[in-house]
């Protein structure tokens, strides 16, 4: 689950991190309340679950109540790669020297959280990792989190100055704190500042929590935003449905998260690119068959669907009365390709093909035929 800006900001805040003060306004009237409230100059800047809002003119700088006014109308009415901005955090400006960089995430390969820092923040840290990469220190983190010694060795990467250095180590060991207590998966600080008089100040948060451990954060699982979630996630999680959203254009719709997976390669090796990761589960219930239908078509880029069932305990005819009822309740627009194999395959087929519908068997033959179809609806 991603948190907005101010939300993480929330986070950090009480993790002793220094962060800007702030509040969060939907509308233009409130935000100029809230800046006559905080003294000019403010920035205001957009709250959407996604980055590069600087980029795409979603942060900006008021200097009075008109500017402010202007500039809170606007980005509300802004949409930022396909993500509606609906709250704007009005922050007091800050006079920025230095932009640094410093972000935790879990590195799968080592099984450990790595600590990532830079002296060139603001900018992308992919940017920085792929122009630069003697500018990035990646440091490990161990069972006790963030030791001092360690903080300070990344503090000095960061900046020369010794005063400065010993404002940011306990920041670094604070967002090791937070990145640890709240089951994150990502806690970045881009830019970390330090201003002119010496301060150093997180003026951006971004942290994404382990959806799996959100049981143990109640707290935490009340900040979640549905309305500025992908709508596909946010029913995929409502009906039990394991999805996950990629760049491609075919869709895939698979019992089982094994079967998905080799989907997804399979597709992959063959030149297509799958649209998504969706496992329906042991399940033939036509409601999870409907929803799941019902996520790819809303899905513009979607441009052939792949049905793939391996019916082990799950039987194909039932699986297949259940994509027949989807079909007849959404009116599918894309083309289907069908393939399944498994416990009452036959009976499945018959019923398929009464309704003028086939299915193949062999998973390879279904793959390259959804490629096709897609490449042909393109
Ligand atoms: P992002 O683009 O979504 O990562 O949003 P950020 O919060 O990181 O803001 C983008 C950029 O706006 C920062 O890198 C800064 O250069 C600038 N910015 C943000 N807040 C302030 C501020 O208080 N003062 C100044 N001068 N610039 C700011
Ligand atoms: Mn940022």
């Amino acid at each position: 689950m991603n948190l907005h800006e101010y939300q993480g900001k929330e986070l950090f805040r009480a993790a002793g991190i220094p962060v800007p003060p702030g509040e969060t306004a939907r509308n233009a009237e409130e935000a100029v309340a809230i800046a006559d409230r905080l003294g000019y100059p403010v920035v205001v800047k957009a709250q959407v679950l996604i980055g590069g809002r600087g980029k795409a003119g979603g942060v900006k700088v008021a200097r009075g109540p008109e500017d402010a006014r202007r500039e809170a109308g606007r980005i509300l009415g802004m949409d930022i790669r396909g993500h509606a901005v609906r709250q704007v955090l009005i922050t007091p400006a800050t006079d920025i020297e230095k932009e640094l960089y410093a972000g935790i995430v879990l590195d799968r390969k080592a099984e450990t959280p790595l600590l990532m820092v830079s002296p060139d923040g603001g900018v992308d840290i992919e940017e920085v990792a792929r122009t630069r990469p003697d500018r990035i220190l990646r440091l490990h983190l161990d069972a006790r989190g963030l030791p001092a010694y360690r903080a300070r060795a990344a503090a000095r990467f960061l900046d020369p100055r010794f005063a400065i250095q010993r404002r940011i180590a306990p920041i670094l060991a604070q967002l090791a704190r937070v990145y640890a207590d709240q089951d994150a998966s990502l806690a970045e600080i881009n830019p970390l500042v330090t201003t002119p008089g010496g301060e150093v100040l997180a003026l951006d948060a971004k942290v994404v929590l382990d959806d799996n451990a959100l049981d143990r954060h109640p707290d935490l699982a009340l900040m979640r935003d549905p309305g500025a979630e992908d709508p596909g996630e946010v029913e995929a999680r409502e009906r039990g449905l394991s999805y996950v959203r990629l760049d491609g254009t075919i869709g895939c719709v698979v019992n089982g998260a094994g079967l998905a997976m080799a989907t997804m390669d399979l597709i992959q090796f063959h030149g297509g690119k799958p649209a998504n990761f969706l496992d329906i589960g042991g399940s033939s219930n036509p409601e999870k068959v409907t929803a799941a239908m019902n996520i790819l078509a809303r899905d513009a880029r979607v441009r052939a669907v792949l049905f793939n069932i391996f019916g082990g305990i799950t039987r194909c005819d039932d699986v297949a009365r259940g994509l027949l009822t989807a079909l007849d309740r959404i009116g599918m627009r894309l083309p289907i390709v069908i393939r399944l194999t498994g416990t009452n395959e036959k009976e499945a087929r018959d019923l398929l093909s009464s309704r003028g519908m086939t299915a193949l068997s062999d998973m390879d033959e279904a793959v390259r035929a959804v490629i096709a179809r897609a490449a042909e609806a393109a």
